[in-house]
């Protein structure tokens, strides 16, 4: 027996059977490279689900924490940390001016959206939130609710109430949504769960407008296009349209985890003392790590990479389009990519990994494609000659 079937083993007994699973388990991993503890090597198109952004273990990080575990690693909400004032200022700086809730995911993060949001509207009885069909915003019951995809509701019901859901990219639709309860709008600039949805401009500039017009609060979710992938530090700097909050986790900790809920000027004060609260929530050792992102992200020039090599895999994955006739569409905004294809596409992602490719299918017929931004042109070629063959086999 490998050394991964008997780790799979002690899952089945141990492990809560909420995902499903490959039969991969990773001991170590640099860069864009992880190793199984079977020995065999993966280039890594999808690091921990968009989390590990500037690659496995970069060293800035691993420094950082390192440097933060021998000094401190957790101080209660109700003292300083310096290094949270800092991140919180590195955000701030990169975004828009505001104040930032740390929290310890995305889902969490989104939850301080939304509170945010409540109590916003509160003494005007205004309490709906429209989101979107085909998002996705986290796994807490307000989130899978907020959510607008059926299949993560299925069983919990009775939901929380004030969730809209809207076709995406339909601004009439969001008109038709609004009622004298309406409070926030929230999305993701592109919707990457649900299949590589790239928000059009006219759509953003128009969300805008309507929360400008009806003082709504306009919610980015930034979870996973955040920090740099997007070709800017985050997906809405693409548009020129700012949101009033916006959300973030994911690669904002390198691996660490961290949630961040950051709020413009006109929203920052709105959570006061006794309102929210997260014990882990911007402790020492993540902040550190979170620092080091954007050091690193600022010292290599990773958005400029990640341009130049969002713009090299989408002119390689065309030149696969011509051979291979299933692929029926690449969506792409820099390193966020998305291949359509007319079949269902696990097939492709399950051989992939046979031939040491990670990647990810969602929506049954998308391969989501998220490599580190830092990856190089060899490593692309390496994975568009690693698909070449899978889809030339299928
Ligand atoms: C992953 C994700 C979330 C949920 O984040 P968790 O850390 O898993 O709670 C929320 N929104 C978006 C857009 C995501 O990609």
């Amino acid at each position: 027996m490998s050394k991964t079937d008997s780790v799979v083993k002690i899952y089945d007994k141990y492990i809560m059977n909420t995902y499903k699973r490959v039969p991969l388990c990773l001991e170590k991993a640099k860069g864009s490279k992880v190793w199984d503890i079977d020995g065999k090597v993966y280039l890594d198109f999808f690091p921990g689900w968009a989390v590990s952004g500037i690659g496995h273990c970069h060293p800035l990080i691993v420094r950082a924490i390192d440097k933060q575990a021998k000094k401190l690693l957790h101080v209660s909400n109700n003292y300083y940390s310096e290094l949270q004032a800092r991140l919180a200022k590195e955000i701030i700086s990169n975004s828009f001016p505001g104040k930032v809730f740390f929290a310890n995911s995305g889902a969490e993060a989104n939850e301080a959206a939304i509170k945010l949001a409540r109590l916003y509207g509160h003494n005007k009885g205004r309490f709906e939130v429209i989101t979107m069909t085909k998002s996705f915003h986290g796994r807490t019951l307000a989130m899978i609710t907020a959510t607008g995809q059926d299949k993560v509701k299925k069983g919990f019901e009775p939901l929380p109430h004030g969730f809209v859901h809207v076709g995406f990219n339909d601004i009439e639709a969001v008109g038709e949504a609004i009622t004298d309860k309406t409070i926030a709008i929230m999305l993701e600039p592109v919707q990457c769960e649900g299949g590589i949805n790239i928000a059009r401009h006219e759509y953003m500039k128009a969300l805008r407008k309507i929360c400008d017009d009806k003082d709504f609060i306009l919610i980015f979710d930034e979870v996973q296009t955040g920090m740099g992938r997007a070709g800017n530090m985050f997906a809405y700097q693409n548009y020129g349209v700012t949101p009033d909050v916006m959300t973030l986790a994911k690669s904002l900790g390198g691996g660490m985890p961290i949630g961040a809920c950051v709020a413009n000027e006109k929203f920052q004060d709105v959570l006061t003392p006794g309102t929210h609260a997260s014990t882990f929530g911007g402790s020492p050792i993540v902040c550190a790590a979170a620092l080091a992102v954007f050091d690193a992200i600022k010292k290599e020039k990773l958005i400029q990479n990640a341009n130049r090599m969002g713009a090299y895999l989408k002119k390689k994955l065309e030149s696969l389009r011509s051979k291979h006739h299933f692929i029926k569409e690449i969506r792409t905004m820099a390193l966020i990519v998305g291949v359509e294809l007319t079949m269902k596409a696990e097939g492709i992602y399950r051989e992939c990994l046979k031939e040491g490719l990670l990647i990810n299918c969602t929506q049954d017929t998308v391969l989501r494609i998220m490599p580190p931004i830092n990856v190089t042109k060899a490593q692309i070629d390496k994975a568009i000659s690693i698909l070449n063959k899978v889809f030339t086999k299928v």
